[in-house]
């Protein structure tokens, strides 16, 4: 079986969606929208990104923050280790836990684009540092990522899931993955956790692909495999958002129900700060807003 999280097998499946800190009014606007739109779906958790290399700290911070005061969900905050010294990065967990945020999703964060990686040298080297950092300021529930196609900078496979051991050893509670789109890849991860001794839950990330050029080189960037099908799916759909807009649908749709097919009953969605994809998935899910104590139809 492969149930993500066992307390959940027999309920509906659990949603968890991630947002984009803004940096323009414009974009917080949109952003606010999505929350606003995303809130009745009652997801387990949403979380907010950190700009690589730490650019958008005070813009999750303050994200983190408002979801925290404005609204009845449960953020998470990302946190990297990228560029800051271990006293700046503990300052802010703590601001977290004082603000009542009781989840952080722990990452080691990229270089900017072109740089390799060298920790800060005042720093926490790696996400699993910083998992164990996080363990001795307070009793948060921390997420890590997963990489179903292994980390790029990995020596090998086994080395990226030594890797992943070493972070839930150091006390993470869940990990959230690269997203991928053969839903296959994520179940021989899974497999491969499994009969490594790993018990948390793995809870597959998933990327719409509203913006396929976007998508594709992100994807290129980060080691994750975009399918043939994939691409000749998005050809001659340039000039029509709408069909795109569907297309990002089905796709998500059919790794979903292939997922469940194989008892997958947790789900993490990348919004991109659009709701649209992620509010359908839900719908599809069998996931209804809850407004004032009635479903909206
Ligand atoms: P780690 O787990 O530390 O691993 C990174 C690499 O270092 C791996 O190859 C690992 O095998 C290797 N390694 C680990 N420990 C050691 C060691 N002791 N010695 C040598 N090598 C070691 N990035 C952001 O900047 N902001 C975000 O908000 C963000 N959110 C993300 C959310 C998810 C769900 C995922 C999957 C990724 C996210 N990322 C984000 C990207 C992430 O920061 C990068 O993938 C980064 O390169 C690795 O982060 P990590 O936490 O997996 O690192």
């Amino acid at each position: 079986r492969y149930g993500t999280t066992p307390q959940h097998e027999g309920a509906g499946p659990a949603l968890s969606f991630e947002f984009v800190p803004s940096r323009t009014k414009a974009q917080e606007q949109r952003l606010w929208q999505c929350i606003r739109r995303l809130e009745p779906l009652s997801p387990r958790f949403v979380s907010v990104t950190y700009g690589v290399g730490g650019t958008t700290r005070t813009s999750t911070q303050d994200t983190v923050m408002r979801l925290k005061r404005e609204t009845t969900l449960a953020p998470a905050a990302h946190l990297t280790c990228v560029g800051a010294p271990r006293e700046a990065v503990d300052e802010m967990a703590r601001n977290y836990w004082q603000a009542g945020v009781r989840h952080i999703v722990a990452l080691r964060g990229d270089p900017p684009a072109g740089q390799a990686y060298t920790p800060h040298p005042g720093g926490y080297a790696y996400a699993s540092d910083l998992v164990a950092g996080l363990r001795r300021i307070a009793d948060f529930e921390i997420s890590v990522a997963a990489y179903p196609e292994t980390h790029p900078a990995a020596m090998s496979a086994a080395a990226d899931l030594d890797n992943l051991k070493c972070k839930f050893d150091a006390g993470a509670t869940r990990a959230i993955t690269q997203y991928f789109f053969d839903p296959i890849l994520y179940v021989r991860f899974l497999d491969r956790c499994h009969a490594a001794g790993v018990t948390a839950p793995i809870v597959p990330g998933l990327m719409p692909v509203t913006n396929y050029t976007q998508v594709a080189r992100f994807s290129a960037a980060c080691g994750v495999d975009v399918p043939a099908w994939l691409t000749r799916l998005f050809e001659g759909t340039q000039n029509n958002r709408e069909l795109r807009r569907t297309l990002a649908c089905v796709v998500m749709a059919e790794q979903v129900r292939i997922l469940q097919g194989y008892g997958v009953n947790e789900f993490h969605i990348s919004t991109l700060n659009a709701p649209e994809p992620a509010h359908t998935i839900a719908h599809i899910l069998g996931v209804r807003p809850i407004c004032a104590g009635k479903t909206d139809f």
